[in-house]
């Protein structure tokens, strides 16, 4: 018999993928956690029902969240990952030789322990000497936190359970109060087909604390539509104003120093919604 995995899009569309076997299936003190083999993208995370990142596809997203914000911020040497339990962002950001340290916080310790077993190619950076983690509350660490990040990447899941807060405007002035006086944040803002009041939304309220506010985009073929979103909000920095001097030879398959500008041009509808 045939197994296929869905992930509802709406009520009416989704993304299927052809399962091998289930490796993991724990209602955790958080959420749903499955780990299924499939036979296109290798295992699959997926959290209450919604793919989390693939063997197959992980490095377009990860990359995309480490290194654009890294790459913008001139000297990033204290760096802060808020969810981020599948480790792929974490091994990214060690890749750059100015990082001194950075603090992973999940919420969910089994996401941590489940990946390591079974996305070990993607969870490959947690025993990386400049790495902390921190099992508890992104939301929590972020108001107890002062003054105290170059760097901050929000890599949590959608906009439900324990990710909610991390999608509304206090967590974006706790940001700010979080980060250096030039530090700057990106979160991962969802797709524009099926989710664009959420970006219209988190891209308003960013924009009203942060002096530079942008939106990039990057190709994720297991997420929704395929077209991902990330917000970042800026003390200081600009992402399109960086110059050539700052990048250096990184090992990546999709982030280059051309796609890091190329990323901010965005199709007309998308462009939209960073429109009041
Ligand atoms: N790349 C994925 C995506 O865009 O769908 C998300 C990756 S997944 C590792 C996100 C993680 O955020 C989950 O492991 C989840 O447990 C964690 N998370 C959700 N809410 C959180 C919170 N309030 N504090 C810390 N971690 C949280």
């Amino acid at each position: 018999m045939e197994l296929w995995y869905t992930e509802k899009q709406t009520k009416s569309f989704g993304i299927t993928a052809k399962i091998k076997q289930t490796l993991v299936t724990e209602q955790t003190a958080y959420q749903q956690l499955e780990m299924l083999e499939t036979e296109e993208f290798g295992n699959m995370l997926t959290l209450d029902g919604m793919v989390m990142t693939t063997e197959k596809d992980e490095f377009v997203y990860h990359e995309m969240v480490a290194h654009v914000p890294l790459f913008t911020h001139p000297c990033p040497k204290r760096i802060l990952v808020v969810g981020g339990g599948d480790g792929g962002v974490i091994r990214e950001v060690v890749k750059h030789p100015e990082v001194e340290k950075v603090t992973l916080v999940e919420i969910d310790g089994r996401v941590i322990e489940h990946s390591k077993k079974h996305l070990p190619t993607i969870a490959a950076a947690f025993t990386h000497p400049k790495v902390e983690v921190i099992v508890g509350d992104g939301f929590m660490h972020i108001a107890e936190s002062r003054d105290a990040y170059d760097v901050i990447m929000v890599d949590s899941t959608e906009p439900v359970g324990p990710a909610v807060k991390l999608f509304e405007k206090g967590f974006y002035e706790g940001l700010s109060r979080a980060l250096k006086e030039d530090g700057l944040f990106i979160a991962q803002t969802d797709n524009p087909w099926f989710k664009a009041d959420l970006i219209r939304q988190v891209f308003s309220d960013v924009n009203e604390i942060f002096p530079i506010t942008r939106l990039y985009t990057a190709n994720v073929p297991t997420y929704p539509s395929g077209l991902w979103t990330f917000t970042m909000g800026s003390k200081a920095y600009d992402p399109l104003e960086v110059t050539a001097e700052r990048f250096h030879e990184i090992e990546t398959k999709y982030y280059t120093e051309r796609l890091h500008k190329a990323a901010f041009v965005l199709p007309k509808f998308v462009e939209a919604l960073t429109k009041k």
